[in-house]
């Protein structure tokens, strides 16, 4: 197979775009195509301050590299869970940062050690408490959008970044409409607007490439990233569902990109404005941070339940 532009051996072939390419114009396709999803959906110009929440997986560490490549002003964050499995999980995530760090001399990354900041990691904090009943998912998504939120607050950051690609969005969009979560369904797009004082706007520059597509990116540029998943993600409802949606793009090459724009179509034709929640917002007495409930933020409630529990107050 051929690269379409120079004739050269081509490395990837992307059938739903009938699109095969060499290396090189690999690498720039994936730059030209993240810089027009950025401008599509008006998710944030160079003059802005970029926050982007990095992991250690591919998808983070290539959009990191991606987003400097393209000259925007760029900072990482990393959230250290505190998760060990065995395997050193949340410790060989940091290293494979810090690895990018070398090759990236421009890159300043913030580091935040639940652990220590807040008293347990993510899997002792999941045992104490009743969200999720003990699975640490629940505990751990809402203490990365606190913290991360603080992070972009306090920084004076414009927009918070995640490498979230097409498989994701499309995984969590069917286990969406499987069970019609309206209010969710609503608020699923590829930016989401500062809601209200002291809530930073969110962007997915990666939301459109295949998961498949960022791996290849990661590899061809020469990023070195951690392989495994979480080990908490073992048995999650959105692992079963990217594999639905494997099989159905098997047989329908570009299914899941069809999927996804069709969403995001129908949703700016209206379709789900009726279910767009207008949430009056109070300030956590505890962290300042908004909140839908009144005194104690959801955050500041677990991690009180969490610390109680060990006999340790915050
Ligand atoms: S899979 Fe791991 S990192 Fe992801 S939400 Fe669950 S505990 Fe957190
Ligand atoms: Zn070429
Ligand atoms: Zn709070």
């Amino acid at each position: 197979m051929k690269c379409r532009k120079c004739k050269d051996k081509a490395v990837i072939n992307m059938r739903h775009h009938k699109l095969a390419l060499c290396k090189d114009h690999y690498l720039a396709w994936v730059l030209e195509q993240t810089e027009r999803f950025i401008c599509k959906y008006h998710m944030f110009t160079v003059n802005e301050k970029v926050l982007i929440a990095v992991s250690g997986g591919k998808d983070s560490l290539a959009l990191w590299d991606v987003l400097l490549s393209l000259g925007y002003q760029v900072d990482g964050i990393y959230i250290n869970l505190g998760i060990d499995a065995g395997i050193g999980y949340s410790e060989r995530s940091l290293s494979m940062i810090r690895k990018f760090m070398e090759t990236h001399g421009e890159a300043v990354l913030k580091v935040v050690d639940v652990p220590v900041t807040y008293g347990a990691s993510i899997t002792t904090a999941a045992s104490r408490t009743h969200r999720g009943k003990g699975r640490p998912c629940s505990v751990c998504g809402l203490t990365k959008r606190h913290i991360m939120n603080r992070i972009a607050e306090e920084g004076g950051y414009d927009v918070l970044v995640t490498g979230h690609n097409l498989d994701d969005e499309a995984a969590v969009l069917l286990g969406n409409t499987l069970t019609w979560q309206t209010g969710y369904l609503a608020r699923q797009a590829p930016v989401l607007p500062a809601s209200g004082a002291g809530l930073v706007r969110k962007a997915k520059p990666f939301c459109r490439f295949y998961e498949r597509e960022t791996a290849a990116y990661a590899l061809l540029a020469g990023i070195d990233y951690v392989y495994d998943e979480c080990p908490h993600a073992v048995g999650a409802k959105s692992i079963y569902y990217k594999e639905l949606l494997n099989t159905l793009e098997e047989e329908r090459p570009g299914a899941k990109l069809q999927f996804y724009l069709n969403f995001l179509r129908a949703r700016d034709e209206g379709a789900f404005r009726v279910f767009e929640e207008q949430v009056e917002l109070n300030k956590c007495s505890q962290c300042g941070q908004p909140t839908s409930l009144v005194g104690l933020c959801t955050f500041c409630r677990t991690w009180q339940q969490v610390n109680s529990q060990s006999g340790n107050t915050q």
